[in-house]
């Protein structure tokens, strides 16, 4: 397995010159765009890294899988749906535009909107409660407690005024439940929480593994409630890129603007590649290429 995991670093590395980190959070922007790193764990507790694995980057969007698991696990999963939809928006992830056609109501828990909307109905009075019922149960998942990076969240939490002006537009149209600020300032949070590629594998691990987390053995979810994510990962895991994802590497996966992707193979592993250098929509670009050559030398995909 090493060997793979290095020769995806290699195919990859060329094209990390094509790619640009986050500006528009101003501390990501500090991002060094030649790290690229790759950790695989298996549900037998094995786990195998590459390149930059233990580096720390914040997750960004890929925490928003996290918050949905969050909430389906303290509310059930009809409650959460009646808040979001099921579909692709095909639209990038900040988008005002297609909210104000559909009533305020995301069409997905993956984009900017339908994350702010579930934080909305997490536990908790304030956003560091909330924070912590999500990042309490990461912690669990990956043995270790983790914790937002302050600069990281400060400068989104100073700058962010689409996410704020989303979150006023959907409580205009009660989506969001509750202190808008709140729900803002929890998302905020939640997209600042950092990890390593290794620690980020190992919190991933139970989507793959049928919802049961091999290395303590408990179950983080129902089995319908996985399909459900896997599935929602699948058709809108990537931005407005989820359809090339699936042609390209065909297993579901989350990315985020700090340069993470988590990847699900389920019944077999889960994979997170980290390297900050984005393609125009967002994703990272050698995230996606280092997934792309495991893809084809595994024989992940899952519609071969
Ligand atoms: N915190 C980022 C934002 O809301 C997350 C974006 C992303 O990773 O897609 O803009």
């Amino acid at each position: 397995m090493h060997s793979i995991l290095d020769a995806a670093l290699q195919s990859a590395r060329p094209f990390l010159s094509k790619g640009k980190v986050a500006a528009y959070i101003p501390a990501l922007n500090r991002a060094n765009p030649d790290q690229l790193g790759v950790a695989v764990c298996l549900p037998d507790g094995s786990s195998f890294s590459a390149g930059d694995a233990g580096v720390g980057f914040t997750i960004q969007s890929i925490s928003k899988v996290f918050t949905l698991v969050t909430a389906i696990r303290s509310l059930g999963r009809d409650r959460v749906f009646e808040r979001v939809g099921l579909e692709p928006s095909g639209n990038p992830f900040y988008s005002l535009v297609q909210l104000e056609y559909e009533a305020g109501r995301p069409r997905n828990p993956f984009i900017n909107a339908g994350a702010m909307a579930i934080s909305s109905l997490l536990p908790g009075e304030t956003s560091s409660i909330r924070l912590d019922v999500v990042a309490g149960g990461m912690s669990e998942l990956c043995g270790r407690e983790l914790s937002i990076n302050v600069d990281v969240y400060s400068s989104e939490r100073d700058t962010g005024n689409r996410n704020k002006a989303v979150g006023f537009f959907m409580k205009h149209f009660d989506i969001i439940e509750g202190d808008v600020t709140v729900a803002v300032d929890t998302y905020f949070r939640s997209c600042s929480i950092e990890m390593t590629c290794l620690e980020l594998a190992r919190a991933g691990l139970f989507l793959s593994n049928h919802g049961v987390d091999p290395t303590s053995k408990q179950r983080i979810l129902e089995q319908h409630d996985v399909q459900w994510i896997n599935s929602l990962m699948t058709t809108c895991g990537l931005y407005d890129a989820s359809g090339e994802f699936a042609c390209r590497v065909g297993v579901p996966g989350k990315s985020g603007v700090g340069g993470g992707i988590l990847a699900i193979v389920p019944g077999k592993m889960s994979i997170a590649a980290f390297g900050p250098a984005l393609d125009e929509k967002g994703n990272s670009i050698g995230a996606w290429k280092v997934l792309e050559f495991l893809s084809a030398e595994m024989g992940l995909s899952l519609y071969a």
